[in-house]
C-alpha cells in the first residue's frame, strides 16, 4: 500500500438484467469500502444535464451518492488523488472511451466497480460492457427473478404500449408508454429479431 491506493489495481464487472441486483451489488461494495476507509467516488452517466450531487439508487431504495457526468472524459478531471476506489453506474450508457479510462484508472493503483446491462432490451450485447467484462480480473453475473415463469432471468424485457417491442424500435420512442421486465430466456421476446443474429 502506498498513499492510501491498493498497490495493484483491479477491475471488477457486475452484470446482469434490469433488478437482478447490480446496484445493490455496487451499493454493497462501495459502503464497504468506506468502512474499510478508503477513498470512494461513484459515478454515474448524467440524464437531463442534471448536475452536482446524486445517488445511485436501487430498486429496493438502498443509495450511495453518486457524481453524474456527460461522458467518461469527465471522470478523470473529477477525480481526487486520494480516491482509490471508483464506481461507475450503468456504465453501458457511456462511450467507448470509457474502456481506456477504466484502464487507466485501474493501471493507476485502483479499484474499479462497474455495474451495468450485459444486454439490452433486444438481447444484444450492450456498449462498452463486453470489452470491460474481458478486461476484468473479477465479473459477476447476476440473475434476476424472471416475471412471467418464475425462472432465473437473464434478459429484459422492453414493453412498449402494452406489447414486446420491435428489434428495431428506436431506444426512445416519443409518447409511448414504456416498461421494463426480467425475464428468462425463453420468455424474453423480441417481435421481428432475425435469427441468425450472434
Ligand atoms: P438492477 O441495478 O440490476 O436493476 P437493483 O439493485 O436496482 O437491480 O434492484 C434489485 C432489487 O429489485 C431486488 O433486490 C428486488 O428487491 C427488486 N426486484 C423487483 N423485481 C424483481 C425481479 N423480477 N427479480 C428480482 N428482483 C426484483
Ligand atoms: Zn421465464
Amino acid at each position: 500500500m502506498t498513499g492510501g491506493h491498493h498497490a495493484t489495481g483491479v477491475l471488477e464487472v457486475v452484470v446482469g438484467s434490469m433488478f437482478s441486483g447490480k446496484s445493490e451489488e455496487l451499493i454493497r461494495r462501495v459502503k464497504r469500502a468506506v468502512i474499510a476507509r478508503r477513498s470512494v467516488q461513484v459515478f454515474k452517466p448524467s440524464i437531463d444535464d442534471r448536475y452536482g450531487a446524486d445517488l445511485v439508487r436501487s430498486h429496493d431504495g438502498d443509495s450511495f451518492v453518486a457524481r453524474p457526468v456527460r461522458s467518461s472524459a469527465e471522470i478523470g478531471p473529477l477525480l481526487a488523488p486520494e480516491t482509490s476506489v471508483v464506481g461507475i453506474d450503468e456504465v453501458q450508457f457511456f462511450d467507448p472511451q470509457i474502456v481506456g479510462v477504466v484502464r487507466e484508472l485501474v493501471d493507476g493503483g485502483r479499484r474499479v466497480i462497474c455495474a451495468g446491462l450485459d444486454l439490452d432490451f433486444r438481447g444484444e450485447p450492450f456498449g462498452p460492457v463486453p470489452l470491460l467484462l474481458a478486461l476484468a480480473e473479477r465479473v459477476d453475473k447476476l440473475e434476476a427473478i424472471c416475471v412471467v415463469c418464475g425462472e432465473s432471468a437473464t434478459r429484459t424485457q422492453r414493453i412498449v404500449d402494452g406489447v414486446p417491442a420491435y428489434y428495431e424500435d428506436p431506444i426512445i420512442v416519443v409518447g409511448a408508454q414504456e416498461a421494463y421486465e426480467a425475464r428468462c430466456r425463453t420468455c424474453h421476446t423480441v417481435p421481428r429479431r432475425s435469427t441468425v443474429t450472434a
